[in-house]
């Protein structure tokens, strides 16, 4: 089912998550016991991280390197559809820009819409580790936007080779990712907003936010994206912190703040497992004010761990 109509049919706020496939040559099975963990808060759907190629240097015998490439977390494709086989639960694949030539993104769509998978994220995707700014392929999508725009085209029934007789619209339901902190390329927070309302207008349906821990940061940008007309559901996403050094990482990696209230009792803790506990109760307050105030899903960022999601949906649902 679509992620909109779920929204538009549910009577209270509904409970997703994120996992990551797992790293090349691990079993699936992870993924599994991270969904088994959650099941019993009845996900209204699941989304399966996308990961692109990244280069490794090998040493050769002469002892030069060989720049080779590789996907440490290949599988989305396949994990999405043993998700919907399994569990019956409906499996949000992130498809990226990064890495794909338009060719490739379209065989993918072919391939997700054969699976019976009505809903992507469309999403930039990460710099490569070795690259200070995203560099799309040559015959690739530069941006969100433009992927959005590619993705629309399909359920429009336009495919890239203009010759195909008569091809069958696709009709994926498309998520957008959004940065009530504001994206770390974007100059201002005006032009990520400007940017953000330009996804929705070429066919995002559903947002779903970079972590934050402190909910004023999210009501204050669903109020600024409201003031500039982007009236799309705008799903929080949020994260439990579980180690001291996410304190630092975090804020690096995604542009998120954290409070110094929290940050302080973290310092204080005196165990892993006194950190892990004020994250989970940090979440909770979190989670019951989202709530009660109506958010249409919470979406936890599990990093495949079921564990500290698990604690704070019992508090919730
Ligand atoms: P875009 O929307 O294309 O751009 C990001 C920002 O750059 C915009 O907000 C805008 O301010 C600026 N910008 C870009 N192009 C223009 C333009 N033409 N004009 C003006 N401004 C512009 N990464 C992965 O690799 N795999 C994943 O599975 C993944 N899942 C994610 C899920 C969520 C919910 C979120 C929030 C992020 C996820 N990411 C993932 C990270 C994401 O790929 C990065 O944050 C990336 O840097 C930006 O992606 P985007 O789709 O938001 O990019």
């Amino acid at each position: 089912m679509r992620i909109v109509d779920k929204i538009e049919n549910a009577k209270k706020t509904l409970f997703s998550f994120e996992i990551l496939p797992p790293l090349k040559g691990k079993s699936i099975d992870s993924i599994y016991k991270c969904i088994d963990g959650l099941y019993e808060f009845e996900p209204a759907f699941i989304d399966v991280t996308y990961h692109r190629e990244e280069y490794i240097l090998k040493k050769r015998a002469d002892g030069g390197f060989d720049r080779i490439s590789t996907r440490k977390r290949p599988g989305t494709v396949a994990i999405c559809a043993s998700i919907q086989s399994k569990y019956k639960v409906d499996a949000v694949p992130h498809i990226i820009c990064g890495g794909f030539s338009k060719e490739d993104t379209e065989n993918a769509l072919i391939d997700l819409d054969f699976l019976g998978i009505e809903n992507v994220l469309a999403l930039r995707g990460d710099n490569l580790k070795s690259e200070s700014h995203f560099t799309p392929e040559p015959l690739g999508n530069s941006n969100a936007l433009e992927l959005i725009h590619q993705v629309k085209n399909m359920n429009n029934g336009i495919y890239l080779d203009e010759e195909l007789g008569n091809p069958t619209p696709t009709s994926f339901c498309i998520g957008a990712a959004c940065y009530p902190e504001k994206h770390q390329d974007a100059p201002n927070f005006k032009s990520d907003l400007n940017f953000l309302k330009r996804k929705v207008e070429a066919g995002a349906e559903f947002l779903t936010t970079q972590m934050f821990f402190d909910n004023i940061k999210y009501f204050d940008f669903v109020a600024h994206c409201r003031e500039e007309g982007i009236s799309v559901p705008i799903i929080p996403g949020i994260k439990p912190i579980t180690k001291r050094n996410q304190l630092y990482l975090l804020p690096k990696i995604f542009n998120s703040d954290i409070p110094f209230e929290l940050s302080n009792e973290i310092e204080k803790a005196k165990t892993d497992e006194a950190v892990k506990q004020i994250g989970i109760e940090w979440c909770i307050v979190q989670c019951k004010e989202l709530k009660s105030l109506g958010v249409p899903v919470i979406h936890f960022y599990t990093m495949g761990f079921a564990e500290t999601t698990k604690a704070i949906a019992k508090a919730i649902y």
